[in-house]
């Protein structure tokens, strides 16, 4: 298909002015292949329509992750379940579908240090972002934080709505430090926020029996705890540290033995969290 500059030129500008910038920036491309494989004229448009929805949708994607501010990237493709028996990978390969997201269910993944919930927190967060949802991964520390600025400056209300918006709020690593009375509070207020709202996914080392101790007082735990059980899927992994396995294996360490359970005494300081 040889076109007349001109044709090319206004094409390029209606295509431009249509916002079918794909379409206008391959042009040439997408012509020269409808040419070779000899397509009629309705199924050249259907390629053409075709590889614009297709980069719109790679678009939308590379933007909600860029949104959800993920601290790395972590596929559950490279996920090695056999590393760690105690997870039930069925389970976790049902919530990639984000139907419980939908449904503004929490999950929360709980367990010792380096047996994987920050890189399932990730994964699953990312397959979130691919199933169309808007998502926001944020460290328990940061986001406490953030809340407690906000208040101290007047406009807590205004960053509650913020946390709000995303359907699915991941936050990462709640119980490494315990909560001063204030920051379990601005929490609670932020469940209540969310609550049948949007979705959580929670990671903690600390069982949740011990988040009386994470909060600092047993009322407010009871009662987030209460909002976040309500819709829940909680997640326990028992198991050892697979950094430190790995350490193992290449014979870095020798005689270190599991790291314990959820709550356990290891209080998660291992230098490359
Ligand atoms: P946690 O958040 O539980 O402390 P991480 O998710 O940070 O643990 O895992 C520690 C490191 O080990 C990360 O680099 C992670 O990608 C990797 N890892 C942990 N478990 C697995 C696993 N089962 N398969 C592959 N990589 C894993
Ligand atoms: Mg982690």
């Amino acid at each position: 298909m040889q076109i007349a500059q001109m044709t090319h030129e206004r094409l390029a500008e209606m295509l431009g002015a249509l916002k079918l910038t794909s379409m206008r920036d391959q042009l040439d491309r997408l012509l020269g292949e409808a040419a070779r494989q000899e397509l009629t004229l309705p199924d050249a448009l259907a390629m053409l329509c075709e590889r614009e929805l297709g980069r719109r949708h790679e678009r939308r994607i590379e933007m909600g992750l860029s949104i959800a501010k993920f601290p790395a990237v972590r596929e559950l493709a490279v996920f090695d379940y056999k590393a760690q028996p105690s997870l039930d990978s069925k389970q976790i390969k049902d919530l990639t579908a984000g139907r419980w997201i939908g449904l503004g269910e929490t999950v929360l993944l709980l367990g010792p240090p380096g047996v994987g919930k920050t890189h399932l927190a990730i994964g699953l967060g990312r397959a979130a972002v691919s199933a169309g949802y808007s998502v926001l991964f944020t460290q328990a520390t940061t986001l406490v934080a953030g809340l407690a600025k906000a208040h101290a400056e007047g406009r807590l209300d205004d960053k509650l709505g913020q946390l709000a918006k995303p359907k699915l709020l991941i936050i990462d690593e709640l119980g490494y430090l315990p909560f001063d009375p204030d920051a379990a509070h601005l929490f609670f207020q932020l469940v209540s926020r969310r609550y049948e709202r949007g979705s959580m996914m929670i990671t903690s080392n600390r069982a949740v029996g011990e988040w009386g101790t994470v909060f600092g007082d047993p009322v407010v735990a009871t009662a987030i705890l209460d909002r976040l059980l309500h819709h829940s899927h909680v997640i326990t992994i028992r198991g050892d540290s697979y950094r430190l396995k790995e350490k193992r294996r290449s014979g870095l360490v020798r005689g270190v033995g599991s790291v314990g359970t959820p709550g356990g005494a290891d209080g998660g300081g291992e230098a490359d969290r």
